[in-house]
């Protein structure tokens, strides 16, 4: 890491909201959140194994239920933007674990269905327009999305969708993206949009003067103009940065940044946007309180 790159950043302007009370937001690492208002708790792509490089790389994967245990202790509901491993891999336990109900893409529905998991459990959304619905005191809204595309010939990577009457997926490249949905989140009179990869549909996200916007800046670039895109669109007062950190390693190891997070980067293009809204970076298993 380097030390000019990325620094803990928490502004002033925050203090007063970091009291007691309106809802809490946790980061789990990667893309994965933790909100909770009055007793209701909202998971967000919630990936607590953080397999091995080697293993992501050449072997079988699963979850380590310790890991989750270590960290989600409750649930009402899992939101889950798509069906790659770092999203969607330990949801399955979570949710038998908790109860929740899990909402998302229909991979996600037949990854689901193949754990074992009764279908009362799960609710696969419709990609081709916005869904609301909502959990305790949390109205939520799915909204289509995209994911960013990378690598070589700058494509998804693991495209396509999870078959229905599929096995559980034992290796990376099984957990196909599937549809890829951003979170509008509205609870205790705060609005928090969640856009877990680095792309988006401009024209669905319909969110104006979030309070945070909670922003995956991993591998961004090969979307164009990516940032003023997600801060036009959402107006937020507040950005949060997420996934990138590089999770191929454990959650209370030291942070290290994927490469090419270009933190600093990603500071001068917020600083550029008109309404200039505050950044905060959390630590890894940090919480921070709106309201
Ligand atoms: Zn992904």
């Amino acid at each position: 890491m380097h030390p000019r790159d990325f620094e803990q950043i928490s502004h002033p302007a925050l203090a007063a909201g970091d009291a007691a009370g309106g809802v809490r937001v946790r980061w789990l690492g990667v893309a994965g959140y933790e909100l909770e208002h009055a007793g209701t708790t909202v998971l967000i792509d919630p990936y607590l194994t953080r397999v091995g490089l080697g293993r992501v790389a050449f072997g079988r994967v699963a979850t380590d239920t310790a890991a989750v245990d270590r960290e989600i202790a409750r649930a009402d509901a899992v939101l889950v933007g798509h069906s790659h491993f770092d999203h969607v891999m330990d949801v399955p336990y979570i949710a038998r674990k908790t109860g929740a109900v899990v909402y998302g893409s229909h991979s996600t529905a037949h990854l689901l269905h193949a754990s074992g998991l009764p279908a009362t459990q799960f609710r696969a959304l419709d990609h081709a327009r916005p869904t609301t619905f909502e959990v305790g005191p949390f109205t939520i809204r799915a909204v289509p999305s995209l994911h960013s595309p990378f690598g070589l010939g700058r494509k998804v990577p693991y495209a396509g969708d999870i078959p229905d009457g599929c096995e559980f997926p034992t290796r990376v490249k099984h957990f196909r993206c599937g549809d890829v949905f951003a979170w509008d989140i509205e609870v205790a009179g705060k609005r928090v949009f969640h856009l877990g990869s680095a792309n988006l549909v401009d024209d669905l996200i319909d969110a104006r003067d979030v309070d945070a916007l909670l922003l995956c800046i991993a591998v961004r670039y090969p979307t164009p103009d990516f940032v003023p895109r997600a801060l036009r669109a959402t107006t937020p007062r507040l950005v949060v940065p997420m996934h990138y950190d590089w999770f191929f390693r454990p959650l209370d190891a030291e942070l290290r940044l994927l490469p090419r997070t270009r933190f600093g980067r990603f500071v001068d293009e917020v600083g550029a946007f008109s309404r200039e809204p505050a950044v905060k970076t959390l630590p890894l298993r940090g919480e921070m309180r709106l309201g």
